[in-house]
């Protein structure tokens, strides 16, 4: 069985086809810069090396198109007939209060993610013009989305609700939603089967530390809690998003500053001008962090500390909240690649039964392994994420459950 997992941004669609016996990525490829004057297309697959082109695409149905050209290509392609897939799996980050599993797309379910817009104004839009596009190009072929929010239809409400007026929550539906589930619900399986024992057995904490970071608390299989809440703007510190801040800052910097009565400027300042990039006054990218780090820069320094100091602080909590945890998972770009920063977030965890191996945490490989000392009482792990393999699982079960 093929599966087609398909994400696309506002101006990019990233895509993967697996053959699902081995679970095996057999042709991959993403199209940016749609709409603008050049787009770009890089692609590969298992019989082919890297391709890259500039390409003019106007819209998310012609980068569609080509896509499915280059995956039906006479000599690089990855398959004969697009009827050899079985389903498409789109990634949709935001399920709002409407969506808490994997569904089959229908006209009731694009009317409800049409209705979920003005709760992820950035990438349901996208979605959905992604959707109508398969749609479109490939009308026989049935299509799934896969929420990045889905994983956490196990919160609590007391882990959700937010302490407002209760009508905000029942009205408007503000209320804790979580992001990057995906990533979170693939490895806690992964974890749960490099300790040998079932999800429903083990306490987890997941941190997926990229560009955007959440930590998660993982009790027997089901979410307790998440860092990031009704936008992926909460939580820990991230590259440019500030995570949690005092909610009075807002009403005073509104009052000081007119500039950001505009929502657009206000949101814009918070997600893409803070964070790390914001207190360095460099970069968001933690690469560039560490490097000034180590020049001795002394915001960077800063920027670092208060990036360290947000994850242990959840981590802690979560510890306390789940009664002690099997394993802390370390996953995504930070996460799987910078043992300086593993290293700092399990400094100073000893009293919790945390400790690292120098030398495992250090050894540079690329596939899932612990990195604990024997002694440790919790596993330290680093699983690579696999969301595109985690949305071709949950495609292909929704499929056969159908
Ligand atoms: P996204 O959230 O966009 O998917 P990624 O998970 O790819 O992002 O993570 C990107 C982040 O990972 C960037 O801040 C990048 O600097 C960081 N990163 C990648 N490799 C390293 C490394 N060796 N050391 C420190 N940070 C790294």
């Amino acid at each position: 069985m093929k599966i087609l997992v398909v994400n696309c941004g506002s101006s990019s669609v990233k895509y993967a086809l697996f053959e699902m016996e081995k679970e095996k990525k057999i042709a991959w490829g993403l199209i940016e810069c749609i709409g603008l004057p050049e787009a770009f297309y890089r692609r590969q697959t298992v019989k082919s090396d890297e391709k890259k082109e500039s390409v003019k695409i106007a819209n998310h149905t012609e980068a569609v198109e080509l896509m499915i050209e280059e995956l039906l290509d006479e000599k690089s392609g990855s398959i004969l007939n697009i009827k050899e897939i079985a389903v498409v799996g789109h990634r949709v980050v935001h399920g709002g209060d409407k969506f808490f599993e994997t569904v089959l797309v229908n006209d009731k379910v694009k009317e409800d993610l049409k209705n979920s817009f003005s709760i992820a104004p950035l990438h349901n839009p996208a979605h959905y013009a992604g959707i109508i596009a398969i749609e479109k190009m490939l009308p026989s072929i049935p299509s799934v989305l896969v929420f990045d929010t889905a994983f956490y239809h196990t919160m609590p409400d007391y882990a959700y609700v937010y302490a407002l007026p209760y009508e905000f929550y029942e009205k408007d539906h503000i209320r804790k939603y979580g992001f990057h589930g995906t990533s979170h619900n693939y490895v806690s399986q992964k974890a749960a089967k490099m300790l040998k024992k079932s999800l429903n057995e083990v306490n987890l904490i997941t941190a997926h530390l990229g560009n955007g970071s959440s930590i998660t608390a993982i009790e027997k299989g089901n979410v307790i809690d998440t860092s990031m809440g009704f936008t992926p703007l909460e939580g820990v510190i991230m590259g440019t998003r500030c995570g949690s801040i005092d909610p009075a800052i807002i009403a005073y910097l509104l009052d000081k500053y007119p500039t950001y009565k505009d929502s657009s400027v206000l949101n814009d300042m918070l997600n893409k001008k803070s964070g790390l990039a914001g207190i360095s006054g460099l970069s968001g990218d933690m690469r560039t962090i560490v490097q000034a780090v180590n020049d001795g820069n002394r915001k960077a320094m800063l920027a670092f500390e208060m990036f360290i100091y947000s994850i242990k602080r959840y981590i802690g909590a979560y510890y306390g909240i789940l009664n002690g945890i099997d394993a802390l998972i370390f996953t995504a770009g930070i996460g799987e690649n910078s043992a300086f920063i593993r290293e700092a977030v399990c400094k100073n965890f000893c009293a919790l039964g945390i400790e690292i191996d120098k030398e495992k945490n250090y050894e540079h490989c690329t596939y899932e392994r612990f990195i604990s000392t024997k002694n440790s009482r919790v596993k330290v792990m680093i699983i690579p994420t696999n969301e595109e393999l985690m949305i071709a699982r949950e495609a292909k079960k929704r499929l056969t459950s159908k």
